[in-house]
């Protein structure tokens, strides 16, 4: 390196004149300044570049991952759902809150709000002052989950949408208060299809039938999840809205874009990351153009769930080894394996871009 240095000092004059035409000199310094170099990140940078996870569920109270974060230059945004199997919310968000006070400016968290007594005349009233007191206790953002709409029935036995008047009431009190909702909204589209159509999830279908909603005609159909986030988007254009996993419209970017065209406020989460790299794999210059147009509405997120493990250095290993995949699929050109389709090249977007997806725009949306 030092002779390096030593060499361009004597070279100084052609060096610079070499590099005129291909770099950009600054006015006043004179300072030569490398374009590509300043453009990109490479896979090395990947360590000291400051990023942002938005989409983790913690479920333990194990240090592992928030090390591996640390670590790894990660702030993370942690999610509690209403779901009905694993740690209940009332436990996961008392992992939340205590995270956020052993780990000061790490983490933020998204919290929720059940629907067990949604047939209750008060539960609006009920919701609300329960959020108050979740967003009192550090949330920033709320999350509502895929239960509404594929689950949730009113008294008459109909299936609660996401426009629901009475869902509507706890949405415009969010929007008012300027407080970022985040939807998981219906499945990915493989959910609704046959198993032979579908895309990436056939074996996970094959072995949970009772989610496979093409078994199951008697509930809302795809197409409808989706009008009825819209319908809902539609009637609060003040709402800073994230769709979860592509919005649910991972298997189609112009779909998506038509979405991010309509309603100014929404944003996704980037965390159906095997239909990214399908399209980038079918048309890399449509993916990469997807990705600079609308570079202040994509947040980077993987949907990690942390549970307790015996084996921490594993752990710690599988986060950092995804993470690092994901980084060379957004920052660098290298080739990427996609399983059973074939090796695709990574979008290598420009380094302003890489910051607000992976920092900026959460940063901001967090605000
Ligand atoms: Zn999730």
């Amino acid at each position: 390196m030092k002779n390096l240095k030593k060499a361009t000092g004597l070279f100084f004059l052609p060096v610079f004149l070499l590099a005129f035409t291909t770099t950009s000199v600054h006015k006043r310094t004179g300072v030569v300044k490398s374009k590509p170099a300043d453009e990109y990140y490479s896979f090395e940078d990947f360590a000291t570049v400051k990023k942002f996870d938005v989409h983790i569920h913690i479920n333990t109270e194990e240090p592992y991952f928030i090390e591996q974060a640390k670590k790894d230059n990660f702030n993370f945004l942690d999610i509690v759902d209403d779901r009905p199997f694993g740690l209940p919310m009332a436990e996961q968000q008392k992992i939340a809150i205590l995270d956020l006070q052993k780990y000061p400016g790490l983490l933020n968290f998204a919290t929720t709000f059940t629907v067990k007594d949604y047939n209750n005349e008060d539960w609006v009233q009920q919701t609300i002052a329960a959020l108050k007191q979740s967003f009192a206790k550090g949330a920033k953002v709320v999350k509502i989950w895929k239960n509404v709409g594929m689950d949730l029935r009113d008294s008459k036995g109909k299936f609660v949408m996401l426009d629901d008047p009475r869902i509507d009431s706890v949405v415009s009190f969010l929007e008012k208060n300027h407080i970022p909702l985040i939807g998981h909204n219906g499945e990915p589209k493989d959910c609704w299809l046959p198993l032979d159509k579908m895309t990436f999830s056939k074996e996970y279908y094959s072995a949970h039938p009772e989610y496979h909603m093409y078994l199951h005609p008697e509930y809302p159909s795809y197409q409808a999840q989706i009008d009825a986030r819209d319908h809902m988007l539609q009637k609060h254009p003040h709402l800073k809205f994230v769709g979860a996993h592509l919005g649910s419209l991972e298997w189609s970017l112009d779909e998506l874009a038509k979405r991010l065209d309509k309603y100014p406020n929404m944003s996704v989460d980037l965390s159906r990351m095997s239909n990214l790299q399908l399209h980038t794999l079918k048309d890399r210059e449509k993916t990469r153009n997807f990705f600079l147009k609308y570079q202040d509405r994509l947040v980077y997120g993987t949907d990690k769930a942390i549970n307790a493990t015996t084996k921490p250095e594993e752990l710690a290993k599988t986060t950092h080894i995804s993470w690092v995949n994901d980084w060379k699929f957004y920052a660098t050109d290298e080739l990427i394996a996609l399983k059973g389709f074939g090796d695709l090249k990574g979008l290598k977007l420009p380094k302003k871009v890489i910051d607000k997806i992976y920092y900026l725009n959460a940063k901001k949306w967090l605000q």
